[in-house]
């Protein structure tokens, strides 16, 4: 971090996929440049600096995110542009995180490009984006960029094992989260197994022909669509696996936890495949740029499983 702080730039763009540290990154080097009386390069966790970021309360440190729409909006921008060039009030950095920066629209990022012409001094714009192709290029070019990659599949393992006591399915978790380990630690600190439950259960309740599609997938709406559909594939992905040893006769798993995808297993496999495929292209369709609407593509997949045909 030091490299940073001594080279001093005006704008640092952080990006890479979601879940490698991006938004943990900012927050430590706003916390270090803050904080009154650092140490080896972290920060004392008890001067005022210190203490006013942990309270969420620093009048020099600003987020700015979306708040109604997607969008980060040009009203936030010119806000953000007005207190840029005040004066820091604890009379260090000022200092602002913007996420997802990608969320801009062209009008915003325009108005943001006007500060960054002329960057009022001792203040930092971290922007951190995880699909950095969708920031206007006029923008990046006067970031200092630094990217995150994702880490070797043994490595992330090894630190999420360090990190949680549940770790049954941790490397097929990180498989679903394209190798991103924060991502697979946010699923199982927040609500994950809530979420699977209710997953599982709506899904139950489909596949036993008690109900209607579009009832079910609008009780899912409380959750991250693209945190829904990853569970739903993991079902049918193992779904499928214990189609294929059921073949053999050799099915032995009586895990609860997988009542949903043994039931699933009742299924035609092509049915199964189609299915994971309408999956996953719902999974790309949502981290894409169209901005579909989740809960549509949900009731889609929903209505499809509600007429998939058991095998006799
Ligand atoms: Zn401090």
């Amino acid at each position: 971090m030091q490299f940073i702080v001594r080279r001093n730039p005006h704008a640092l763009l952080l990006y890479g996929a979601s879940g490698l540290g991006k938004r943990v990154f900012a927050e430590s080097l706003s916390s270090l440049l803050l904080c009154q009386a650092p140490m080896k390069n972290k920060h004392c966790g008890r001067c005022r600096g210190c203490v006013l970021k942990q309270a969420g309360t620093h009048p020099d440190l600003r987020h700015v995110r979306p708040e109604s729409s997607r969008q980060i909006k040009i009203d936030q921008i010119r806000e953000l542009n007005r207190w840029s060039v005040q004066t820091s009030q604890q009379g260090g950095y000022k200092i602002a995180i913007i996420y997802p920066s990608e969320q801009m629209n062209v009008q915003s990022a325009n108005a943001f490009l006007k500060v960054l012409e002329e960057p009022p001094p001792q203040t930092l714009f971290i922007l951190v984006a995880d699909k950095v192709l969708s920031i206007l290029p006029t923008v990046r070019s006067r970031c200092q960029s630094l990217l995150f990659s994702v880490p070797k599949h043994t490595e992330a393992l090894q630190w999420l094992k360090s990190q949680h006591d549940h770790t049954d399915n941790l490397a097929q978790l990180l498989i679903q989260s394209g190798g991103a380990p924060l991502e697979v630690s946010k699923l199982l600190n927040g609500d994950y197994i809530r979420l699977r439950n209710d997953v599982a259960q709506n899904m139950l309740a489909l596949l036993s022909r008690k109900t209607n599609a579009l009832e079910k997938a609008a009780n899912l709406q409380k959750y991250q669509p693209i945190d829904v559909l990853k569970v739903l594939e993991s079902f049918v992905s193992k779904a499928i696996r214990l189609s294929m040893v059921k073949e053999e006769k050799n099915i032995s798993s009586q895990d609860e936890d997988d009542a949903p995808s043994r039931l699933l297993a009742s299924l035609e496999v092509t049915a199964l495949f189609q299915f994971r495929d309408q999956l996953l292209k719902a999974v790309r369709y949502l981290s894409g740029n169209s901005n579909p609407n989740p809960l549509l593509l949900i009731e889609a997949i929903f209505v499809n499983l509600s007429r998939a045909q058991i095998r006799n």
